[in-house]
């Protein structure tokens, strides 16, 4: 028997609807630009598949901006070349190596029901569920973390999704080619975390190793580039 396909949803249809007559119409020029000349954003974007935390609204991205992959919990796995599929090692591949980036950003966010799942030890759906092994990435994160103790779940899973992204930050130096890009500065890495009830957005201080929001971030790094 045939499976048979359906036209997209309503939803989507309306939707392109008004990019094609708005957004489309305003950037025509651009657009066919990129087809000719190809794409070449400089920041690439780790994110969560997360439907709140959308990466091209969060930075109100322009076509061609941003190289964005998005996978559950923004999560970076180390390299290991082996037999395996890798599609966020594939992204990077293709960021460093074809589009030459210069910026990768790795976004993590609030009510992250990936990071949830690991930290309530939510069993597998199934014995070959993906989300159980995908999820493990965030071991290394946890044990930094140490025990909860008096923390409120809330406070907990906000200082596993911040571990977490460092992690990931800290992974993508295993990636050997890459290392060497970043440690000859010639790519540079990047901590965000958005905060989906606010939308505040909030960035990894890399001397004080902690989050703090934009604006705040920014006051930091000119009182230092001045002193
Ligand atoms: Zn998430």
């Amino acid at each position: 028997m045939t499976v048979p396909l359906m036209t997209l949803p309503r939803r989507l249809l309306e939707g392109y609807e008004e990019f094609r007559s708005g957004r489309l119409l305003a950037e025509q020029g651009r657009y066919r630009e990129l087809a000719e000349r190809g794409q070449s954003p400089e920041i690439m974007i780790i994110g969560c598949c997360d439907s709140r935390v959308s990466p091209e609204v969060i930075f109100d991205a322009r076509p061609g901006e941003l190289f964005v992959v998005r996978n559950v919990a923004n999560l970076v796995p180390p390299y290991a070349p082996d037999d395996a599929y890798h599609g966020v090692s594939a992204a990077l591949e293709f960021a460093v190596g074809v589009l030459q980036i210069k910026h990768i950003v790795v976004l993590g966010h609030g009510q992250c029901g990936g990071v949830r799942a690991f930290a309530e030890g939510a069993t597998p759906v199934s014995p070959s569920d993906f989300i159980g092994k995908w999820m493990s990435l965030l071991a290394p994160a946890a044990a930094k973390l140490g025990p909860r103790n008096e923390q409120s779940p809330a406070e907990y899973l906000r200082r596993l999704e911040q571990a977490s992204i460092v992690n990931a930050l800290d992974n993508l130096l295993t990636f050997p080619r890459l290392r060497k890009l970043i440690e000859a500065g010639k790519v540079t890495r990047h901590g965000a975390y958005f905060a989906v009830a606010t939308g505040e957005l909030s960035v990894l201080d890399s001397q004080s190793g902690r989050f703090a929001p934009v604006a705040a971030a920014a006051r930091a790094h000119e009182k230092r580039s001045r002193l």
